[in-house]
């Protein structure tokens, strides 16, 4: 109730305990990085003609990111501009209905006022505690709010090769959403225009279905133990931000560690008792890490038919079959199951 009532007060405590110092700050420029990486790759796509490729590099630039917590009603970390925020609410110890019912009014009155105002377009969707990332397509905007920016995806000290493989991934897959099979419909201002000559968005549904028939390849286990088939069409807008996310965090995280093999900018040192692996190994076994957990056989049967994401397996291992840069840094030869001759890519 005080989520969903007094989500920007909670909120306020929650960064404050758990979104330390320049974690907003360094979030943005990893996601800066990534975006340079997508910038460079619409050059060197030539499937893209020079039209398509001209919007699709217009709309990554409108693209508004939100990291975090909100920086304007209210600022979240100012304990003044909270308490201004939520001047008008009335809150009375001991009368939880009362509580409810101005609460809904509050938000409701918020609400038609801000049909007469300009889009804010810093203010987040959600609050800051909120677990989830996404990209909005209507209004060109990512979102990730402070409460997935924790481990295991992120940590103000952790290694790049860490936190560019967790939430690093993370933002490369909403940015990706932009560009997959839904989000290529909006063009830069949110608007549903199609702005794909025709060539260009032949190729594009092309490439989208060698990722069709490759997730439809891959079965869960049911409780009986009969295999049921990924939908490799009702995941494609999933798996296409999935590939790309990894590998324009891969590619944003390796220009960047090797500009800076001695380790004066960024942070990628050894972790004590992993001086073995090497930090490219290390960047794929932490984006394993960040999507493993357990799932009942049942429940796994379940998502089949209504997530729009493929079952954890395949959003690790469907995705790095797909890495030329994962075969090299764990020197799988050609032809293993985890480097297949034929390879999947779009962005
Ligand atoms: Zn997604």
């Amino acid at each position: 109730m005080v989520n969903e009532n007094l989500g920007d007060m909670a909120g306020h405590f929650f960064v404050k305990a758990t979104f330390p110092g320049h974690s907003q700050d360094q979030v943005n420029d990893m996601i800066k990085s990534i975006r340079w990486s997508f910038e460079k790759n619409f050059w060197q796509y030539d499937w893209l003609d020079q039209r398509t490729r001209q919007e699709a590099l217009q709309k990554l630039k409108a693209i508004t990111q939100k990291v975090g917590y909100s920086t304007s009603s209210p600022d979240v970390m100012s304990s003044a501009s909270v308490e201004e925020f939520y001047r008008t609410l009335d809150i009375r110890k001991g009368d939880h209905f009362g509580n409810q019912v101005r609460s809904s009014a509050w938000k409701m009155e918020n609400m038609l006022r801000s049909v007469s105002q300009p889009e804010n377009r810093i203010k987040l969707e959600s609050i800051p505690q909120t677990v989830n990332a996404f990209y909005n397509p209507t209004k060109n905007s990512i979102e990730m709010p402070a409460g997935m920016l924790q481990p295991p995806f992120y940590h103000i000290e952790n290694p790049e090769y860490l936190n560019f493989a967790g939430i690093g991934a993370v933002a490369a897959h909403e940015l990706g959403h932009a560009f997959d099979n839904r989000g290529r419909s909006y063009d830069e201002t949110g608007a549903l225009r199609d702005w794909w000559t025709e060539s260009s968005a032949a190729a594009f549904e092309e490439k989208s279905k060698c990722f069709i028939d490759q997730y439809s390849e891959y079965t869960v286990k049911g409780p009986d133990g009969t295999d049921h088939f990924v939908n490799g069409w009702g995941t494609l807008g999933e798996n296409i931000a999935d590939n790309g996310g990894l590998k324009l965090a891969y590619e944003s995280w390796r220009q960047r560690y090797r500009s800076d093999l001695a380790g004066r900018k960024y942070n990628n040192g050894h972790l004590p008792g992993l001086e073995s692996r090497t930090a490219e190994q290390l960047f794929f076994i932490q984006f394993a890490r960040s999507f493993c957990g357990n799932t009942a056989p049942d429940e796994e049967v379940r998502r089949l038919k209504d997530d729009s994401h493929s079952p954890r397996k395949y959003r690790i291992n469907g995705v790095v079959q797909n890495s030329a840069y994962f075969a090299q840094a764990f020197q799988c030869k050609l032809g293993t199951p985890m480097n297949p001759a034929k390879k999947c890519i779009l962005w």
